[in-house]
């Protein structure tokens, strides 16, 4: 059975072996079953013909049925062209050749019914056709109405005679040798749970669909089936993960009461308090934690992971907290200090700056347990750091660290594997979160403290430079901080630098009073934290950056942010750099500048941020913009690699199929019962291949 699906592309009629290696290399299918997967991208409605003295400008695409009254050859030489006199019973349209004239000639019979198909283009008062698609009625089926499966090829391909209609041909072909082979690999319970009509056909109608209604049906549970087998791999592997990894148990929480009652600052949201309930429960249940907490920026997931801490401290185990940058683990540990010193709890900080005496100092006290809490940037995960009882390990904005990275901290104890707890800034939307995720818990902040002013968006042109820099002098005399921030342009660092030198020249000439920083990507590591500092401390007004700052950094004071040619920014880190001010209480204001000339796409994203400050609802217009690959950047794009699924517009599908699988699971968790034998398999096939992504966080 599988034998079929692996027989190489070469052996299909139509393709050879110098064909099958430029398909390899341009779509990537080496297999029968690869190419079979190759679904059309649209659907060409044939259902409806246009009658000529229906046709309006504008239209993408029409259809006719008539005949050839004559031929015309216009010009000469390479000017030459064909003109076809085509009509119906209501006009006459032009249908003209450029190339491949004679073989018109020959193949194209005057007086007989064709069927054309083109994108109609007015020339005065006339209608025409360039290059239509011409086919004797009969051929056509004009009474068996269709769709036309319309697929992605290449140049490359093109030139080698394989355009969309020659791949339909093939894909012909193929399907009629494939359909004996075909297996249901979905039980007959849940195709009937769900109404998904049989595989075979699913097929046949998502390549060739007869009507829409049949399209929709075979799209339905083809990514029903797509989705289904991520979530019941994903699923299985988290219940595996419980399974295997006994996790240690914290049942004291008396010194997370100590501090909640007489130490904390502030009261908890409730989205914190239940955030940090969740947690406990984990910590408590005998299985290792392996949880995911999202908020939006400034929601306050550093007092979580702090109280969390506490829990696992007041449980005798060591706690590891690892910061993407040491600017913010050098943050974290000042923030956190604060609230550690008076509970007598021992913390330090590791970055690759610290100094050897230092480090030698930290082995110290994480051998002899006397140090509890490690704050640090990848440093942490070294080899050679070495935790006497790692309890718990923190990673915040998870986004900007390396899978592997991340699976080194399980083993940093040797008994058992700590609780991780990742946080993130960057929401992820639900569908997103349940495909990338979905092995792992979510628990989502989605409050911010009390008191919070919502940041004034504005879109200001270019033009508008001097109520700019109005805004940017009342705030600074009042004594706030600016961060002004440039795109970072990957193809060019120098334009890059550029762009923001003349910013900051512009900005001395305007304000020569006052102090500014500069942080930029070609600095040293070490001057870049230096001016981050003097920053933070209020040494000066202004921040001028590119990217660097954006993840985490959190100064107060600052209530302006200004980002510059804010159109080459995606919508989640331009919520993101936002989220850098607005942690106050002051007002806050987030300048978007743009230029004039704004592609619909570029206005939408401004429109969004003006209009919320919602980072949920930004993240799913994002991926409604961006599609879920470009959102999530490269690690973790191999659970995204759907074929028929789409993230952004299938999520009610998604939740079905999650829905099965979790119920499915719940009944047979180990697949055992014998209807359930062939998605066992179909999963083991799977895993063989696939990263496991149950250990990853
Ligand atoms: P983020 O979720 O972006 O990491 P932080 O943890 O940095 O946010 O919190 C932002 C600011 O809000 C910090 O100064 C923090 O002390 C403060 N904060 C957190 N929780 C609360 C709360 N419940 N009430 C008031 N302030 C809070
Ligand atoms: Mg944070």
């Amino acid at each position: 059975m599988a034998g079929f699906f692996h027989k190489s592309i070469e052996y299909l009629k139509g393709i050879g072996p110098e064909k099958a290696t430029l398909i390899n290399k341009e779509l990537g299918y080496f297999n029968y079953g690869d190419l079979l997967q190759h679904y059309p991208f649209r659907y060409e409605d044939r259902t409806t013909f246009h009658k000529i003295s229906s046709l309006t400008d504008g239209l993408a695409s029409a259809q006719i049925i008539g005949k050839i009254a004559r031929f015309e050859t216009i010009g000469v030489g390479r000017k030459q062209r064909l003109i076809g006199k085509f009509q119906d019973e209501t006009g006459e349209i032009d249908l003209i050749w450029f190339q491949g004239i004679k073989w018109v000639q020959q193949k194209i019979k005057p007086g007989l019914i064709y069927v054309v198909y083109g994108k109609p283009t007015r020339y005065g008062q006339r209608f025409n056709l360039s290059h239509p698609e011409i086919e004797p009625s009969e051929n056509s089926r004009p009474n068996k109405q269709f769709l036309h499966p319309v697929y992605h090829t290449s140049e490359k391909l093109k030139r080698r005679f394989l355009d969309s209609k020659a791949l339909s041909k093939i894909m012909k072909l193929l399907l009629a040798e494939a359909i004996p082979h075909i297996q249901d690999k979905l039980p007959q319970t849940l195709r009937e749970e769900f109404s998904l009509i049989d595989k075979k056909i699913s097929l046949i109608h998502i390549h060739f669909p007869k009507d829409q209604i049949a399209l929709k049906k075979a799209q339905y549970r083809l990514k029903f089936e797509e989705l289904f087998f991520i979530q019941l791999r994903l699923i299985t592997l988290k219940l595996a993960r419980i399974d295997k990894f006994k996790g240690i148990t914290f049942k004291n929480s008396e010194l997370l009461n100590d501090f909640y009652h007489t130490h904390l600052p502030f009261s908890l949201t409730a989205a914190q308090k239940k955030v940090i309930k969740e947690i406990y429960a984990d910590f408590r249940s005998g299985h290792q934690m392996n949880r995911l907490v999202q908020g939006d920026v400034g929601s306050g997931k550093t007092i979580v992971a702090f109280m969390c801490m506490l829990i696992a401290v007041g449980n005798h185990t060591q706690c590891a907290f690892m910061a993407p940058t040491e600017i913010l683990a050098e943050q974290h540990y000042n923030g956190l200090k604060e609230f550690a010193d008076p509970l007598g709890i021992k913390i330090a900080c590791l970055t690759g700056s610290s100094k050897k005496a230092e480090r030698t100092s930290i082995q110290e006290a994480l051998d002899s347990g006397e140090l509890k809490i490690l704050i640090g940037t990848h440093a942490l995960i070294e080899d050679k750091v070495k935790f006497k009882n790692l309890g718990l390990a923190v990673i915040d904005e998870q986004h900007r660290f390396g899978v592997a990275q991340r699976a080194k901290l399980w083993n940093k104890n040797k008994t058992y594997y700590p609780h991780i707890l990742v946080m993130t800034a960057t929401p992820i939307p639900r569908t997103l979160a349940m495909t990338l995720y979905g092995d792992l818990d979510i628990s989502t902040i989605d409050q911010l403290p009390a008191g919070r002013k919502p940041i004034i968006t504005r879109h200001m042109r270019d033009a508008q430079r001097i109520q700019l820099f109005s805004l940017i002098e009342k705030e600074i005399e009042k004594g706030r901080q600016v961060y002004i921030v440039y795109p970072l342009i990957e193809e060019s660092a120098t334009m890059d630098y550029k762009d923001l030198m003349d910013g900051y020249e512009s900005i001395a000439r305007r304000f020569p009073q006052l102090h500014l920083s500069i942080c930029h990507g070609k600095m040293k590591s070490a001057d870049k934290d230096y001016e981050m500092k003097r920053f933070t401390k209020g040494e000066t007004h202004i921040m001028i950056a590119t990217t660097v700052i954006e993840v985490g950094v959190n100064v107060p004071n600052a209530s302006v942010m200004v980002i510059e040619s804010a159109e080459r920014f995606g919508l989640s880190q331009l919520h993101q750099l936002r989220g850098r001010v607005g942690r106050g209480s002051e007002q806050s204001y987030c300048l978007l500048v743009t230029g004039m000339k704004l592609t619909s796409e570029a206005k939408t994203r401004m429109q969004t941020l003006v209009e919320s400050n919602d980072g949920f609802r930004i993240a799913e217009t994002d991926l409604k913009l961006r599609g879920p690959g470009d959102l999530m950047g490269t690690q973790q794009s191999g659970a995204l690699d759907l074929i028929i699924s789409d993230l952004a517009t299938d999520g009610d599908i998604l939740n079905l199929a999650r829905n099965a699988a979790v119920d499915l699971l719940k009944i047979d968790p180990l697949l055992r019962a014998p209807e359930n034998h062939i998605l066992k398999n179909h999963i083991a096939s799977f895993n063989k291949s696939a990263v496991n992504w149950s250990k990853i966080s």
